[in-house]
Parts: C-alpha cells; sequence; structure tokens
C-alpha cells in the first residue's frame, strides 16, 4: 500500500467559502502534483449541531461538486467522504479513552463554539469532536496535514495522541506534522474577531459559487474598522496574481473604496473561473457518484488496515478477513 504523504479534510456544513478555498482548498490542489493526497468529506462532523438531513445530505453531494469544481483530480488524488469509512468511529473510541476531559474542555473551538450556549445544548458530539478529528487523521498514518491555522490546537491534540498510543501499546501511528497555508485566518466580513466560518450566518462569508451581485453587496457592506481593512487586504493578497495587494498594500493613505474595489474584482476573477469548472463536473454526476464510492472504497482499506493494527496492540479481538 503506497504510503500517504497528505490528509486534510472539510466538514460538509454548509457551501465552501472563500476562508475555506485560500486557507485549504486551494493548497490541496497544488500538493497532488507530487504528493500522494487524500481529501476527506467529514460529514460525520457536520452533525455536532442540531442539524437537518435532507440539509446534509445537499451539502456533502455539494462538496464534492465543489471539490471537483476546485481542481481536486480523482486521478491523482483520493476523495472519500467519511461516513462511507466506519472505521474511523471505531478508532475514535479506542483513542478517546486516552484524552482527558480536561483536554478537550480547553480547546479554543470548543470555547468559542459554546459561548452563548446553554450547558444542556452542547452535544457530547461537539466536546469530543477533536478526537474523531485525530482519528480521520491517523488512520491513514499520513506525514503532512495541511491545515489553516484555526486548526493548530487540533492537530497538536492529534500528535500527543499518537505519541501516547506508539509509546504505550507499541508503534502503529504516524505522527504528522502540520503544513500551514501561506494564508493566515481569513476572518468573518460582518465580525472580524471571528474567522470566516459555515457555521455562521451567510453575511459573514463569501461562497465559492455564489452570484456576482452576491460577492458585490457582501464585500461593499464589510466591516472597515482596523481589524476588518486588515482582512480585506489579507484576502487580496490570498488572491495572488488576480489581485493587486503588493500595490496597494504600501500606500497608506488607501480608502476603503479603493480597498473594496480591488478585493471584489480580484475575488470575480477567480470565482469566474471555478463557476467554468463546476459547470463542467455539472455535466455527467453518475462518473461522479462512481468516482466517489471506489476513492472511499480505497481509503477503507488503508483505515482497515491500520485498525487491525491497532486493535492487535491493545487486546481488541481481531479476526483477518472477517
Ligand atoms: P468551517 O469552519 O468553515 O466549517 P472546516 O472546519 O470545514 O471549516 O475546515 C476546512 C478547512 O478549511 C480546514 O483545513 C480549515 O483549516 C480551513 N479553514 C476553515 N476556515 C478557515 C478560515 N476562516 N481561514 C483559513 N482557513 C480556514
Amino acid at each position: 500500500m503506497k504510503n500517504v504523504d497528505v490528509l486534510s479534510c472539510i466538514q460538509p456544513t454548509g457551501e465552501m467559502h472563500i476562508g475555506n478555498y485560500f486557507g485549504a482548498v486551494n493548497n490541496w490542489v497544488e500538493l497532488q502534483a507530487d504528493h500522494n493526497c487524500i481529501y476527506g468529506i467529514v460529514d460525520l462532523h457536520a452533525m455536532t449541531n442540531a442539524h437537518e438531513p435532507e440539509k446534509l445530505r445537499r451539502h456533502t453531494d455539494q462538496m464534492i461538486i465543489d471539490l471537483l469544481a476546485c481542481g481536486i483530480d480523482p486521478r491523482k488524488s483520493t476523495l472519500f467522504v467519511q461516513s462511507l469509512v466506519p472505521e474511523h468511529v471505531e478508532l475514535s473510541w479506542i483513542l478517546g479513552t486516552m484524552v482527558s476531559h480536561k483536554e478537550l474542555a480547553m480547546q479554543k473551538q470548543f470555547v468559542s463554539k459554546t459561548e452563548n450556549k446553554n450547558d444542556d445544548d452542547i452535544s457530547a458530539g461537539l466536546f469530543s469532536y477533536p478526537i474523531l478529528q485525530a482519528a480521520d487523521i491517523l488512520i491513514y498514518r499520513p506525514d503532512a496535514v495541511p491545515v489553516g491555522k484555526d486548526q493548530d490546537q487540533h492537530l497538536e491534540l492529534t500528535q500527543r495522541v499518537a505519541k501516547k498510543f506508539n509509546k504505550d501499546f507499541g508503534p502503529v501511528f504516524n505522527v504528522p506534522v502540520p503544513k500551514f497555508t501561506q494564508t493566515p485566518e481569513i476572518k468573518s466580513l460582518v465580525d472580524p474577531s471571528k474567522k470566516m466560518s459555515k457555521s455562521l450566518s451567510d453575511e459573514h462569508s463569501i461562497k465559492l459559487f455564489e452570484t456576482e451581485a452576491a460577492i458585490r453587496r457582501k464585500i461593499s457592506g464589510a466591516n472597515f474598522s482596523a481589524e476588518g481593512k486588515d482582512n480585506l487586504l489579507e484576502i487580496l493578497k490570498a488572491c495572488g496574481s488576480e489581485g493587486n495587494f503588493d500595490e496597494l498594500s504600501g500606500n497608506e493613505n488607501l480608502g476603503e473604496l479603493e480597498i473594496k474595489t480591488e478585493v471584489t474584482e480580484a475575488l470575480l476573477r477567480i470565482t469566474a473561473q471555478l463557476k467554468k469548472n463546476r459547470t463542467e463536473v455539472l455535466k455527467d454526476t453518475s462518473l461522479m457518484n462512481d468516482a466517489i464510492r471506489e476513492m472511499s472504497k480505497q481509503a477503507r482499506q488503508i483505515a482497515r488496515d491500520t485498525l487491525f493494527q491497532v486493535k492487535e496492540k491493545i487486546g481488541i479481538k481481531n479476526i483477518s478477513n472477517f
């Protein structure tokens, strides 16, 4: 079985936004050229808050389409859906016995996602999801995990669990290193103290495949406090050659209108191309479904192999080819 160089995942909790694209997916596409990559659509993670089944189904299908449109190429990479590889959940239970309650309670994403919530409304799933995330990663034993800055703490937890398992029971896991993207966390357009996230309401983010009018409206209404301005410049920088960051960033006197116009035009150039790709992908969705089934099967082979080794080490009943 080929070694996995790189693994990364995305939740189908809503439409992909420019934070996901610049912070993760764009980089995934580049990595395919010279790495053996596995990418996952982690639908089980999309259930940690109350969810609607029809929406989850739609968002999962949409995420497959969007990732293919962004350039994830089944001839180069493996793209799987998490729930089609049930071994993730099994490993998650095992790893959960090695992580303390205290460590989970201190995770900054948990703290921020539960800030204004009643204890009664916080699911055990939301609390323990970093463990499932550790399992998502470790089960493929990748060398590296490309992540946005928002995920650094979760990756540290993953590394700690891997080391602890290897030390207590014998070596099974690679301890993956993070591969941070050049783009730091993109912030919400409405409240730049928060990261742009699918779980915030629509106005907070620019979706990759939304209309030109919506992109214009949202950037024009974006928060322009010092933090908000920095965020817009960060977005412009992330647009690379489609943006005009180097020229603009040197000019201290730049006004709101100029910056917002530049950002809007750069985003429109990038998203227009992606929309064209998406139309191509949508021409034959049956091909797409076949490809996902096959790729999830391939992912499962690796997952099964790892889980077999884990069970051997920890004394869980194991029968080969069961
Ligand atoms: P979301 O918070 O939007 O649901 P996910 O948890 O699905 O995002 O993350 C998918 C990938 O996108 C991860 O690699 C994550 O680091 C990256 N990512 C998510 N939000 C941002 C952001 N605002 N800026 C940069 N990268 C991000």
